[in-house]
């Protein structure tokens, strides 16, 4: 069962969640694993002192042309809907980082002379603590493609009874890529306006998904209603909330946040394990 922890803005407190949750049903014996899908930060491992080792480069292939074979026709241009490879005076030229991947150009050419090469964009990482397997992706500095990347954490394991998927923040390709296929969506919120603007956001692109969400309030208290009433007036299970408190963000701080949830808020925890597990249950 999948379930995604996603937020429409950054700075929620979604990995800090993730990784309370993951190591909750791990440390009860339940086969869990942490996906580490926030490939441009990612940090899930961190938080759980879990040592993590790359096991494997992630790669997409991008088209390499025989200049001795093309004919410049133009054909290899002309389906690519990313621009990654004019013709100019005849000549294709690839640009490796704006290419998907998708193999079209190679198919489209009529002389056969484009082949696939791989380029990496950065590395899968994996780890283990009892029960809680981790895998996670680290996209390299300077580099734009990360959904690969993040289909690539996906497709690695599937040995566990649940993945909790920790998304990247947002509503764009990354967090699209991240949350597509999952039973049931966590979205976290910050419970101010500009919290409540993203959470928006993101519940409708989970909507769009057909996703079943329910929210979580973090920082409860430090800001206004406006998440409540949006979720009520739409009919979103507001799971649990969790305080503003100086104690989590020292915790946070020292690098033992985890550690202070599971001792202090395990009852918000075990709400949302719970209505989680529930939720996905339902959506199998
Ligand atoms: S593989 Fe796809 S994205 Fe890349 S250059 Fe060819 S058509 Fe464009
Ligand atoms: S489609 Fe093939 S032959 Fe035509 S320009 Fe591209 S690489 Fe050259």
């Amino acid at each position: 069962m999948d379930i995604v922890i996603t937020s429409g803005k950054g700075g929620t407190g979604k990995t800090m969640l993730s990784a309370a949750i993951a190591s909750l049903m791990g440390d009860a014996g339940s086969a869990v694993c942490l996906m580490d899908c926030d490939v441009e930060a990612p940090n899930a491992a961190l938080l759980l002192k879990i040592p993590v080792k790359p096991v494997d480069a992630a790669t997409v292939p991008v088209p390499s042309v025989d200049t001795e074979r093309c004919t410049g026709c133009g054909a290899c241009e002309k389906i690519c809907r990313y621009n990654a490879i004019p013709v100019i005076q005849g000549q294709p030229l690839v640009l490796p980082e704006l290419c998907h991947g998708c193999g079209g150009c190679a198919l489209a050419c009529p002389e056969k002379a484009i082949h696939e090469v791989p380029r990496e964009i950065g590395a899968i990482e994996e780890g283990e603590r009892g029960t809680l397997h981790f895998v996670g992706g680290r996209l390299n500095i300077g580099e734009a493609m990360s959904p690969p990347l993040i289909r690539e954490v996906k497709r690695r394991y599937y040995g566990s009874d649940t993945r909790i998927i920790d998304s990247p923040p947002g509503t764009s390709c990354p967090a699209v890529t991240a949350a597509d296929g999952a039973r049931y969506a966590v979205l976290v919120a910050e419970p101010t306006p500009f919290g409540l603007n993203d959470f928006i956001l993101a519940s409708q692109m989970l909507r769009a998904l057909e996703i079943p969400l329910g929210a979580v309030i973090n920082r409860d208290g430090c800001g206004d209603g406006g998440v409540d009433h949006y979720c009520l007036g739409q009919g979103i299970e507001v799971i649990a909330k969790i305080p503003q408190s100086w104690e989590i963000a020292a915790a946070y701080s020292r690098g033992e946040a985890v550690e202070h949830l599971l001792e202090h808020h395990r009852d918000a925890l075990d709400t949302i394990a719970e209505t989680a597990l529930r939720g996905a249950a339902r959506c199998s």
